[in-house]
């Protein structure tokens, strides 16, 4: 039986919209849109995950115009009627982008809110009142604490990437914005990862959700074929240059930004050019590597986990994890970049012993075993079957693990987060008591009295 969901003039949205997405070639809406735009349109509060490349963006974008192509309402001076918040300033740009093209034939005034950038222009910007705002934290806290922006009229609030928003890094972040909303407020937040954990946390930002879920969780898209090589440290240089020459367009993910940067030079003396991408690179060096390699000037990107998550580009062919990826998580988004919009892709991990137990807890996240080769030091390869750690190496290379990590975070916190972390404490555990189900009530209450 035919789903009568299945085109876009099904789900309820404006013909600007519609039209928008048609000048765009597609030609139906994807599963996450079928299901997630009616909803939205619907007021709900959503936790929508699917998986990487299936069009989540214009699922939450497409409703949004609709609504201020309905609406014709203007914002007041110094407010946003809609804000997505995003975990990277390459996200926001991207998002920014997007809207412009689902948004071509709607009037609509929107800006991005993100640092590396002058605050001068934001400040001109959001005194006129804008339609939408897309923000990384840190720089719409900044406005926040300044006045140049008010959220109190914001009707909507879309976190995207949203488990990585609720991480130790952007939590308390996240929570001090999302009390300055409007309790009455849609909220959405969107993912292609969502631990049991955050999903929990969540919680307390959302009233009555649905959950909208496409495809199994933390699932790689089946689309990629995905590869695993074990090789010591010292081959993977060796051996990533074996990969490269001659690939299509790759990104290859490092552990860090100084690694991401010898690999380039590594590269480039073996005859092969490529860009780096990384926290430590100006905001301009980070926009030119990601143009250069989206306009195909330049087929190697080589790249920190800043461009791990929601950036979409063209016809990446292969992933290269050179180091593995030590959150789970990270593998599926990282991966991700290649097979997007229905396309096939090529991800290759390289992993050395002291990886194995990353590898260990990807495939359990992901709840499949990869395919393995071994490499030799000729440079031979032999396919290995079976487990790669038994159980109790696992558990005693875990427990050594967390226990450097415990250490870690314990200096970490101290130095970093001590004050706001006590502020996050005591927060908690109101959040827990009866003074947050009588705030949960009067939102519910608003909420109902708005529709
Ligand atoms: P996203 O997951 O939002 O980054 O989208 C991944 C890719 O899918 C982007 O390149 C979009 O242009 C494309 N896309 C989104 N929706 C559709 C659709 N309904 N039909 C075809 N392509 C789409």
């Amino acid at each position: 039986m035919r789903n009568i969901l299945e085109e876009f003039k099904d789900l309820g949205l404006t013909k600007r919209v519609i039209k928008a997405v048609e000048k765009e070639n597609y030609k139906t809406p994807t599963l996450i849109q079928q299901k997630l735009i009616p909803k939205m349109l619907d007021g709900r509060d959503i936790v929508g995950t699917a998986q990487t490349g299936t069009g989540k963006t214009a699922a939450f974008v497409l409703p949004l115009l609709h609504r201020l192509e309905e609406g014709k309402r203007r914002a007041k001076p110094r407010t946003c009627t809609n804000l997505i918040v995003v975990p990277t300033r390459e996200l926001a740009t991207q998002i920014f982008q997007n809207i412009s093209i689902y948004g071509k034939f709607i009037l609509h005034s929107k800006t991005v809110i993100m640092g590396g950038a002058k605050a001068s222009a934001q400040i001109k910007a959001l005194a006129r009142g804008l339609d939408i705002v897309i923000a990384t934290p840190g720089r719409l806290e900044d406005h926040l604490s300044t006045k140049n922006i008010f959220l109190n009229y914001t009707s909507t609030v879309i976190l995207d990437e949203a488990d990585q928003m609720m991480d130790l890094g952007f939590y308390p972040a996240i929570r001090r914005i999302m009390n300055l909303l409007p309790e009455g407020r849609q909220t959405l937040l969107l993912t292609a990862t969502m631990p049991k954990q955050v999903r929990d946390l969540a919680n307390e930002f959302l009233i009555n959700p649905i959950d909208v879920s496409i495809g199994k969780q933390s699932k790689p898209i089946e689309k990629i074929n995905q590869k695993i090589l074990l090789a010591d440290k010292p081959m993977k240089k060796k051996l990533l240059v074996e990969i490269l020459n001659g690939v299509f367009k790759a990104i290859v993910f490092t552990k860090t930004k100084h690694g991401a940067d010898k690999i380039v030079r590594y590269l480039r003396d073996n005859g092969l050019e490529s860009i780096a991408i990384h926290g430590n690179k100006s905001q301009g060096q980070r926009q030119r590597s990601l143009d250069m390699f989206k306009k195909d000037k330049i087929n190697i990107l080589v790249a920190t986990d800043i461009a791990a998550r929601g950036i979409d580009i063209d016809d990446v062919s292969h992933v290269v994890n050179f180091d593995m990826p030590n959150v789970p998580e990270s593998y599926v988004h990282r991966i991700g970049r290649t097979a997007r919009a229905g396309n096939d892709g090529v991800a290759i991990s390289l992993c050395d012993n002291s990886e194995m137990v990353h590898l260990k807890d990807i495939e359990k996240l992901i709840n499949q075993k990869l395919s393995k080769e071994k490499v030799m030091e000729d440079g031979t390869r032999k396919e290995v079957f079976g487990d790669i750690m038994d159980e109790k190496e696992f558990s005693l290379s875990k427990k050594k693990r967390n226990s450097r990590s415990r250490h870690k975070n314990k200096s970490f916190k101290e130095k970093k987060f001590n004050k706001s972390k006590s502020e996050f404490v005591k927060e908690g555990t109101k959040s827990n008591s009866r003074i947050n189900k009588k705030k949960k009530d009067k939102k519910l209450k608003a909420r109902l009295q708005r529709s």
